[in-house]
């Protein structure tokens, strides 16, 4: 669908899930770095998402949240209106309680029937908290393996948002099979892409918020794809929580958190000027690239 006259689409997409979330060895579930005080917190996550979605609001942008289903019934408990907050986006699953599903960390896999119970548990209390059918899913630590595509297709996912790929002359940011897994199911693939000096970068914010990388970078990234991949759609994604503290827990100054917002705002406020590119949904831009095909 590379059409000269397509303008590159964007989805900015975000991860509810706990503060500073990491898979912990011999457990299934994700805990809150430093993991040693085997908790889940999720005051960075809370604070940071209620910026965001007014962040998002200021600037007329609908986005695609994916929510891990423990995370958005913590938030309701705690008296968040989720539902109403959300109600111009699009709402997702990012599984139940952050599983590493693969065991990659934890060194535990998991069987495709734990995973279909817990993906099953997941989808149907966002459905519950939302009102809403969910169409799409994102993996913790985007990785999925032939288990978990087996349960999407199942539990009637439309598509996936969890691998990886290169933006280049071979993809150009359009939804494929996963044939790889010998699947029905199409993915929105998050970019990779080379920075001025030609080094690998992630679509993720993350690296913005630990000091390694600079927003102007991903707004680069952007004005590059713009020429190379029309018609195909660039992935953002943040997790709310990283305004607030890093990756081990550790709180970020004042400062360095008006300074993280700053950085987000130059961002979203560049993407919404930016000529010949247009801010979509996830679920929207594929319903728009299911009927252009
Ligand atoms: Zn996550």
């Amino acid at each position: 669908m590379t059409k000269i006259d397509e303008p590159l689409y964007i989805a900015i997409s975000l991860d509810i899930d706990p503060d500073a979330n990491s898979a912990v060895k011999g457990r299934h579930d994700a805990l809150s770095s430093p993991t040693e005080h085997g908790r889940v917190t999720f005051e960075a996550c809370k604070r940071g998402l209620q910026k965001i979605l007014e962040l998002l609001d200021i600037f007329d942008i609908n986005a695609t949240l994916f929510y891990e289903a423990r995370t958005a019934q913590m938030l309701v408990t705690d008296g968040v209106d989720l539902p109403k907050l959300s109600e111009r986006h699009e709402v997702a699953c990012h599984s139940l309680k952050h599983e590493d599903y693969l065991g990659k960390a934890s060194g535990v896999p998991m069987e495709e029937v734990s995973i279909e119970e817990s993906i099953t548990k997941a989808k149907d209390l966002l459905e519950k908290i939302f009102g809403r059918e969910m169409r799409g899913f994102r993996a913790p630590y985007t990785r999925i393996n032939q288990a978990v595509v087996n349960v999407l297709e199942r539990l009637e996912f439309q598509y996936d948002s969890s691998e990886t790929v290169a933006l280049g002359a071979k993809w150009k940011g359009c939804p494929f099979l996963l044939e790889k897994f010998n699947a029905n199911l199409l993915e929105l693939a998050l970019p990779t892409f080379l920075d001025s000096k030609g080094k690998k970068m992630s679509s993720y914010f993350w690296a913005i918020f630990e000091g390694q990388r600079v927003s102007s970078e991903y707004i680069d990234a952007a004005l590059r794809a713009k020429e190379t991949a029309k018609g195909g759609l660039f992935i953002f994604s943040i997790h709310p929580w990283h305004l607030y503290v890093d990756c081990q827990g550790k709180p970020f100054d004042e400062e360095q958190g008006i300074k993280n917002l700053e950085n987000l705002e130059y961002i979203l406020s560049r993407l919404k000027q930016m000529q010949g590119v247009q801010i979509i949904r996830q679920d929207a831009y594929l319903d728009h690239w299911l009927l252009s095909r």
